[in-house]
């Protein structure tokens, strides 16, 4: 996706050979018109999988989600994260490892929100080692749902999510493939 490309080259900030910052657009300051156009894109890339419902994790693959939700007229559910606590009724929960805060948490969505005959895309801001995406899809399946796709919005393609979640079976689009962070400047796959 040209324009997200763009805006990351000119807005994004390499904090190191492994972290990407897009506060100025993503992850802190939102910025609308490029949220539609991912919403467009992602209705686009899986607009014939009857999608029924949009399941993201707090809080920056919500506005994202939200986007592609409103194209694709289907709910979105937002997992959300907590300190670990003993398990609870009501609530589908599953262990996510946080890249970015290197810390354990876990995610949960409410029982009442999905059920078997639901067909899943999971949203993510960004898609490194996989782990928020495969919890999300681990949740989908408790409920006995199904996941049509996972779309990401950044994927670092030099850390291994991607094929995990494919060689699990997982249809993933990203809409910007970084494969390189290195001496601080940032390269796109393909
Ligand atoms: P994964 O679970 O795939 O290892 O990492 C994805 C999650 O970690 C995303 O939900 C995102 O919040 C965060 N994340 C991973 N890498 C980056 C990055 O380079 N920049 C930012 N801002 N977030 C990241």
């Amino acid at each position: 996706m040209e324009m997200l490309k763009r805006i990351i080259i000119d807005e994004g900030i390499v904090l190191s050979e492994q972290v990407l910052k897009v506060d100025s657009f993503l992850n802190h300051q939102i910025d609308p018109l490029l949220m539609q156009e991912i919403g467009r894109t992602f209705a686009n890339r899986f607009g014939e999988d009857e999608v029924t419902k949009i399941v993201t994790i707090e809080s920056s693959g919500i506005a994202p989600a939200v986007m592609a939700g409103l194209e694709l007229g289907v709910p979105v559910i937002f997992a959300r994260k907590r300190k670990s606590l003993t398990l609870q009724d009501g609530l589908y929960t599953e262990k996510v490892y946080s890249f970015t805060k290197m810390e354990e948490s876990e995610v949960s969505i409410s029982k009442k929100f999905l059920s078997p005959n639901d067909r899943v895309l999971i949203i993510d801001d960004f898609l490194a080692n996989g782990e928020a995406a495969l919890a999300m899809a681990r949740i989908v399946e408790q409920a006995g749902a199904s996941v049509t796709g996972i779309g990401i919005v950044i994927e670092k393609a030099f850390q291994n999510g991607s094929g995990k979640l494919k060689e699990l079976g997982y249809r993933v689009e990203s809409l910007a493939r970084v494969s390189s962070l290195a001496n601080g400047t940032v390269e796109f796959a393909e």
